[in-house]
């Protein structure tokens, strides 16, 4: 029996991690699928406050973890997957152990959809990116493609403008699942050239360590070219790791957990924190930021509920 389970081991999970620990509550975390969270895919963070030369994503989080062990934090490898919110102690499966805790909090993420070509993962903070808001400065004065045809690729692109010299966006249909507004921005910026319908089949060259150009395929001609191009930016949405809460926990149409009254869930005793529960802000600093109110609701909501 634990007072607290942490899912997840992000920038959310760790810093409740951090929070719970310090309040004495020995927290366990369940790491999940992708230890370490999306900043584990990323190279420099320049805009996580405190580190004024950056700090790389994979470092910031290894520091995250060993503070929160530092206060008696305990980690478990491993994904959950069920779990029992109906009563308490609620249940967690993970692996072959289930876990028993007085409080919750769900901080499992989002992962960003990939393209699912291997030299796209083994460029990634090598010059491919699915974060603009993070990586966009690295790119000042340089050419960059950006991928998708939704309100997340006309952001990127847009917000890419301020440093690129020019931005190719590349979208699989001549149709856009952008809204009309977003969309009237991005073709109104002359910076901006539109690629349809095409596909990115291949970003060069992994073997470089470095983005050089993407092989792109016309969708109707089939006709193949090769764009060069200094960064690839992915933006064709995220997907909430929140399977296993469906029908347990509140969430909107797309799966991300529905929060109220700072990290409360649907369920009492249950808090959610990070890009699980927030599919706007999605920076390091604002999961981090909601992985401390989680623990803080979690350590009082355990006080008022004790024996
Ligand atoms: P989205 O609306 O689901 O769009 C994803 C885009 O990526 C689609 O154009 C899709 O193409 C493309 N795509 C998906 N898988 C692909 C693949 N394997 N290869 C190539 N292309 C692929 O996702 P989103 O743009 O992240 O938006 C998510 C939600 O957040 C939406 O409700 C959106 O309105 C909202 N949002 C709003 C704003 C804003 O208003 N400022 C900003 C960002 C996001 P197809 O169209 O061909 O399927």
């Amino acid at each position: 029996m634990r007072n607290v389970i942490i899912i997840g081991s992000g920038c959310a999970g760790l810093t409740a991690a951090i929070y719970a620990a310090r309040a004495n509550l020995k927290p366990l975390v369940i790491d999940g699928y992708e230890p370490g969270g999306q900043l584990t895919l990323t190279t420099m963070v320049e805009n996580f406050p405190g580190f004024p030369e950056g700090i790389l994503g994979p470092e910031l989080i290894e520091n995250m973890r060993k503070q929160a062990q530092r206060f008696g934090a305990e980690f478990k490898a491993g994904a959950v997957s069920d779990v029992n919110l109906s009563r308490r102690p609620f249940q967690v499966v993970a692996g072959k152990e289930t876990y028993q805790c007085g409080a919750l909090i769900v901080a499992a993420g989002a992962s960003a959809r990939l393209l699912g070509l291997e030299s796209e993962r083994k460029l990634m903070g090598h010059g491919v990116s699915t974060c603009a808001t993070c990586d966009g400065y690295f790119f000042r004065g340089k050419e960059i493609v950006v991928v998708g045809g939704g309100d997340s690729a006309m952001e990127e692109a847009i917000f890419l403008t301020k440093f690129a010299r020019r931005v190719n966006l590349i979208h699989r249909r001549s149709e856009f699942r952008a809204s009309k507004i977003m969309l009237e921005r991005a073709r109104a910026n002359d910076k901006i050239q539109f690629i349809t319908p095409s596909v990115v089949e291949d970003v060069l060259d992994p073997g470089k360590g470095a983005v050089e150009a993407v092989k792109i395929r016309h969708a109707q001609t089939q006709q193949t070219a090769t764009l060069p191009t200094d960064g690839v930016f992915i933006a064709i949405g995220h997907d909430p790791n929140t399977k296993v809460f469906r029908g347990k926990l509140e969430m909107d149409a797309n799966g991300y957990l529905i929060t109220n009254n700072g990290s409360k869930t649907s369920v009492e005793g249950v808090f959610a924190a990070g890009d699980a529960q927030d599919h706007h802000y999605r920076q390091a600093v604002t999961a981090a930021g909601s992985g401390c109110m989680a623990a803080m609701d979690a350590e009082k909501f355990l006080e008022e509920h004790k024996g």
